[in-house]
C-alpha cells in the first residue's frame, strides 16, 4: 500500500471519527481506542508497505537489468578488444576498450549509453597495447566508472600515457589485476586468475585474465595471453572449466594452444576482430583447433557485435550486425 493510501485512509477515519463524535452517540473513551485502532492499524500497513516496497524495487531492478541474465557485449571495434558486461543483478563491468585508434572510445560510449547505462561500475583494462586502452580517455570522460583494474605494467608510449591519465583525471587509482584477485561484482562471481607472475618478456601475457561465472553458466575473458600466461594457467589450481572462452590475442596462433583448449573446454567461442586486418587474424590454425573440437564460433569481423547471454543454465547469442 502506498503512502499515500494510507494517509488517506488516516483521513476517512478521522472523518468517521469527527463524524461519530460529532453526533454524540460515542464516548470520548470510546475515541480514544478508536484512534489506537487506528494507529495499530496505519503502523501494521506502514510495515506491510515497506515490505511491498522492497520487492517492487527488487523486481524493477532485475527487469531494468540484466533480469537474471550475465550478458557480455562483445562490441564490434575492428581490430581491437572492447566489451561491455551486464552482471546478473545489473552491475556493469567494461573489459578493455580499444580499437584501430582513439575514435574506438566513442564508439564504445556510444554503445553503452544506447543499452541505457551511464556507469561502469568496474573496468578492467588488460594490458597496455594500444588496440585495449586507446578509447580509455573518452570512457572516463564520459561514463562515470567506479573502479579499475590493470596489471602491474607499463608502457613507454603516448597511448598509455593518455590512458594513466585518463585514470588519475578520473579521481581514481588502479587496482592491481593478478591472480587471485576477486572482483566485487553484485551477484556474479568474477575472478582474476591471471596473471600469474610478476614478470614476462611478452606484454600479452600481462593479460588480465577474468573468469566470471553466474550458477551453472561462465565465460573466460583472457585478453591478448599467449602461450607462457596459457601454460601458468592451464598448471594453475583454478577451475578453468567454461562454457565460453572470448579466444585470446584476436585469434593469433601464438594462443589458444590446444592444452588451453582441454583446460578450458569451452562449447561456445568469440574472437574479436577486424574485417580484413593487416595480422590476418583470426589464424586458420586456431580456427581449426576450434573446429576440431566442435567449438561453436562467433566472430565479430563477420557477424558485427555479439551479445551472449548467459541465464545460468544455458548460453544465448544475438548479433547487432554492422
Ligand atoms: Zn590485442
Amino acid at each position: 500500500m502506498s503512502i499515500k493510501k494510507i494517509w488517506s485512509m488516516i483521513l476517512i477515519l478521522s472523518l468517521v471519527m469527527a463524524v461519530l463524535v460529532g453526533c454524540g452517540e460515542i464516548s470520548q473513551e470510546t475515541v480514544g481506542k478508536g484512534l489506537d485502532i487506528l494507529t495499530q492499524i496505519v503502523e501494521e500497513e506502514l510495515s506491510k508497505a515497506e515490505d511491498t516496497g522492497a520487492i517492487e524495487e527488487n523486481i524493477t531492478e532485475q527487469e531494468t537489468a540484466g533480469e537474471g541474465n550475465l550478458q557480455v557485449h562483445v562490441i564490434d571495434i575492428g581490430q581491437g578488444s572492447a566489451n561491455f558486461i551486464v552482471g546478473a543483478d545489473g552491475k556493469t563491468m567494461l573489459y578493455d576498450a580499444g580499437g584501430e585508434d582513439s575514435s574506438s572510445g566513442r564508439v564504445v560510449v556510444d554503445y553503452i549509453k544506447s543499452l541505457g547505462y551511464e556507469k561502469i561500475d568496474v573496468a578492467v583494462f588488460t594490458h597496455p597495447h594500444a588496440d585495449h586502452i586507446n578509447g580509455a580517455p573518452t570512457i572516463f570522460k564520459e561514463l562515470k566508472v567506479e573502479s579499475v583494474y590493470y596489471p602491474k605494467v607499463t608502457h613507454n608510449t603516448k597511448t598509455f600515457e593518455n590512458f594513466a591519465n585518463a585514470v588519475q583525471n578520473a579521481g581514481l587509482k588502479f587496482k592491481t589485476a593478478k591472480a587471485g584477485v576477486k572482483i566485487p561484482f553484485g551477484v556474479t562471481t568474477a575472478e582474476i586468475v591471471a596473471p600469474l607472475s610478476n614478470q614476462y618478456e611478452n606484454l600479452n601475457d600481462y593479460s588480465a585474465t577474468v573468469k566470471l561465472a553466474w550458477k551453472d553458466t561462465s565465460v573466460l575473458l583472457t585478453g591478448d595471453v599467449e602461450k607462457t600466461s596459457e601454460k601458468e594457467m592451464i598448471e594453475s589450481a583454478y577451475d578453468l572449466d567454461v562454457d565460453l572462452l572470448l579466444v585470446p590475442h584476436h585469434g593469433s596462433n601464438s594462443s589458444t594452444t590446444n592444452a588451453f583448449l582441454d583446460k578450458t573446454t569451452p562449447a561456445y567461442a568469440v574472437i574479436s576482430c577486424g574485417k580484413d586486418n593487416s595480422y590476418g587474424h583470426p589464424h586458420k590454425e586456431v580456427r581449426a583447433r576450434l573446429n576440431k573440437r566442435n567449438i561453436k564460433t562467433y566472430i565479430t569481423a563477420e557477424l558485427g557485435t555479439i551479445i551472449a547471454t548467459l541465464d545460468g543454465e544455458t548460453i544465448g547469442f544475438t548479433t547487432v550486425p554492422k
